[in-house]
């Protein structure tokens, strides 16, 4: 799965939900979260982020590892 990081704050610009064939991305108050069951890794959002804020949870930097738990949390919730 894909997961929202820290750069999403105060942005939701949405660009990336556009794209997402299978529309996994769901809104929060403050960023927006994918849900990790729906995301088939298809990386057509990575590029539409304006703020470099969406990875591969296998490649999500060190000090964002909370945002893999907070997408799997939050995006069923939303
Ligand atoms: Fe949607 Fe593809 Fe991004 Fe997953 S990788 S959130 S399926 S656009």
């Amino acid at each position: 799965t894909h997961v929202v990081c820290e750069p999403c704050f105060n942005c939701k610009y949405t660009d990336c939900v556009v794209v997402c064939p299978v529309e996994c991305f769901y809104e929060g108050d403050k960023i927006l979260y994918i849900h990790p069951e729906e995301c088939i890794d298809c990386e057509a959002c990575v590029p539409e982020c304006p703020v470099e804020a969406i990875f591969h949870e296998d490649n999500v930097p060190e000090e964002w590892n909370g945002f893999v738990e907070l997408n799997a949390e939050m995006a069923p919730q939303c």
